[in-house]
């Protein structure tokens, strides 16, 4: 039996039986709750009125218009299917589907403990479920505890990531502001306060936030930094006395999401900050980082953050988190995040139930390449971040509107801790104020559906390589049976065309280009990947039933491919560069079916779009000429 058969409703809905007897049964448990809440009293809808014509004509409205809904709903993407390779989506896990349904019924506000008893808790145990998974302690006696939250998703995650880098970077200034205020000197707190701007904004994080419990502590000081700080006297103010700060950079590989675009823009960093690291084969490049680190450090141009990806959008590649991290505080100090939208899940494989990191070579012995030791050293390294931002609602198989920020030291949140007196109550400095992710969070009312989910399905699965990891490492699987079948498809193409990867995929996405034989021109081959794509991608106009297969694409800039084009053209036969990126088939392999077989005795879904994929470019080509 396939140990993932129960997990899915499925491409055919084959656990239909199982699905539709769940979520009746919780339905109907739901409401049995309703009417045992105070039986005593009398129901506001009168039964009499329910044989109403008034009434009859309401419930026929409400059908018609469901019905309509779900006639339309019928032209939806089946991101369900093993004929969906596109987008980072696939088939959900149905105890998280069930859960997010069912506790939609009972609609827990996250915002705070009191509209979510159940669920702000299950919030909290996604955060150290995850937390564990990626290498963090979560032992409250201990510094540093990790905390996670729940966002709508990475991008929200990743404007948390920003924000709290921020409120810790430029705190010791802040500090000694609030020391001059009151007219106490720096080393009374501590001689790290003594020192000058350059100084503090390269102070290490943990020191940051040791000083800053020191601060919280006394009332006094914890109030004349409330009013020196960034968050309170506005960025304008804040560089005005502290020039430094002007220039802030936050550096990123180019292969960075567009988030963090929009992130600068958002606190009012100026995304003309947001330096763009070099990076090789897709994947950010440390000694450049080294240089550029260095460089800031003589120009005295402080840096922010440096965010690495654990699995870029648009290829599906690790950056070197290790050596990244090796480079905090050797010329300059720094917040890292990691940006792990995408590839979050991906650690489940490399933990064992008890929680170790698995050996590289067992790992080996389970797949034909994966893991490299860069991705082994990768992964071994993300305990190294400062945060860490994770999907959910990708590779965690839930429903939209799940992302996950998560933090190594849980005090970070005391700095943007938000006071809205009507909602807040407590104490400040216990363990309960991190029980209220509400107060932190960016956003105000969260769905505690989305926590349900994902504790459920953590719970059913839990994130080892004997439960989730079986997931994960289904999908790595299956890229590099793709992967290794390419050179033969490549070999089946070739009398029409030519097919060369960009870049060696490292978990379970796999980008290509294809150019038509005898081709030479850049602008040429796209628009022939083009017209490959269009045949598999979703259009208003055509119904997805007479789609095939559906795929997506990207393009790769010139920019961002630069030492690694030479090969890519030589591989495609390419010479005039006339365009200036590469136009590239993307497949993500998420789904766990894609190496099964859609008719006895042939060959896999894998090996059907293949084929697919050869009829296509024959027909395209046969056109172009
Ligand atoms: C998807 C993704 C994001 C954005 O996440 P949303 O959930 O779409 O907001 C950010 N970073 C990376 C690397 C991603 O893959």
């Amino acid at each position: 039996m396939d140990p993932l058969a129960p997990y899915f409703l499925g491409a055919f809905a084959e656990n239909n039986d199982f699905f539709e007897k769940t979520v009746i049964e919780l339905v109907r448990d739901h409401v049995f709750w309703r009417r045992n809440f105070h039986p005593e009293d009398l129901p506001p809808i009168g039964t009499a009125d329910q044989y109403s014509p008034e009434y009859l004509e309401g419930v026929a409205r409400t059908r018609h218009e469901l019905h309509q809904l779900t006639a339309a709903l019928k032209r939806s993407v089946p991101f369900f299917h093993p004929r969906y390779l596109g987008h980072m989506v696939s088939d959900l896990l149905l105890p998280g589907l069930v859960a997010q349904l069912v506790t939609t019924l009972y609609n827990p506000n996250n915002v705070v403990e009191d509209a979510a008893p159940v669920t702000v808790q299950l919030e909290l145990e996604v955060g150290r479920q995850l937390a564990t998974m990626l290498g963090f302690a979560i032992d409250p006696a201990k510094v540093p505890c990790a905390l996670g939250h729940l966002t709508s998703g990475g991008t929200i995650a990743n404007d948390q990531a920003l924000f709290l880098a921020r409120a810790v970077r430029l705190l010791p200034l802040a500090m000694r502001d609030a020391l001059d205020s009151l007219g106490r000197r720096p080393e009374t707190i501590s001689p790290k306060l003594d020192a000058d701007d350059w100084a503090h904004l390269n102070l290490p994080t943990r020191d940051i936030l040791d000083l800053a419990d020191t601060f919280h502590r006394d009332p006094e000081l914890a109030k004349a930094l409330a009013h020196t700080r960034v968050e309170h006297v506005g960025l304008g103010h804040f560089c005005a006395k502290h020039p430094l700060v002007a220039n802030l950079a936050v550096i990123a590989p180019g292969t960075a999401h567009y988030s963090w675009k929009k992130a600068l823009r958002l606190l009012g960093l100026g995304a003309a900050n947001l330096v763009e690291l070099p990076t090789r084969q897709a994947r950010a490049d440390s000694a450049a980082l080294d240089t550029l680190l260095q460089t800031f450090a003589r120009e005295r141009r402080p840096v922010l953050m440096v965010m690495g990806v654990y699995g870029t959008t648009e290829f599906g590649t690790l950056d070197p988190l290790h050596e990244l991290a090796a480079l905090r505080g050797r010329s300059v100090d720094f917040w890292l995040h990691v940006d792990a939208a995408w590839g979050g899940y991906l650690p489940s494989v490399f933990r064992d139930p008890k929680g170790n990191l698995r050996p590289r070579e067992d790992l080996r012995a389970e797949f034909a390449h994966f893991p490299s030791q860069r991705v082994y050293d990768t992964t071994a390294a993300l305990p190294l971040a400062d945060s860490i931002t994770v999907d959910p609602h990708k590779q965690g198989f839930v429903p939209y509107g799940a992302g996950c920020f998560v933090a190594k030291d849980r005090r970070v949140f005391d700095l943007v801790l938000t006071d809205a007196a009507y909602v807040f109550h407590g104490d400040e400095l216990g363990e309960q104020r991190y029980r209220s992710p509400g107060r932190f969070s960016l956003e105000g009312s969260r769905p505690g559906a989305a926590a349900a989910a994902c504790v459920v399905n953590h719970r059913v699965l839990p994130l080892d390589s004997a439960h989730f990891g079986r997931l994960i490492a289904r999908s790595v699987h299956t890229c590099e049976t793709l992967s290794d079948a390419l050179p033969a498809f490549a070999a089946r193409l070739a009398p029409v065309a030519t097919l060369a990867m960009p870049f060696d995929p490292d978990c379970n996405l796999l980008v290509f280009a294809v150019n038509p034989l005898g081709n030479r021109s850049l602008k040429a081959a796209n628009a022939f990947g083009q017209r490959v794509m269009d045949a598999m991608s979703v259009t208003p106009a055509r119904p997805v039933q007479l789609r095939e297969f559906f795929g997506s694409c990207t393009t790769v800039s010139l920019e961002h491919l630069s030492a690694d084009s030479a090969e890519l053209f030589r591989a495609l036969g390419l010479t005039e560069v006339d365009d200036d990126g590469v136009f590239l088939l993307r497949h993500t392999l998420m789904n766990p079916w894609l190496l099964s077989h859609p008719t006895e005795g042939d060959g896999s879904y894998l090996d059907a779009y293949l084929a697919f994929l050869e009829r296509t470019v024959h027909e395209l080509v046969t056109v172009v000429r």
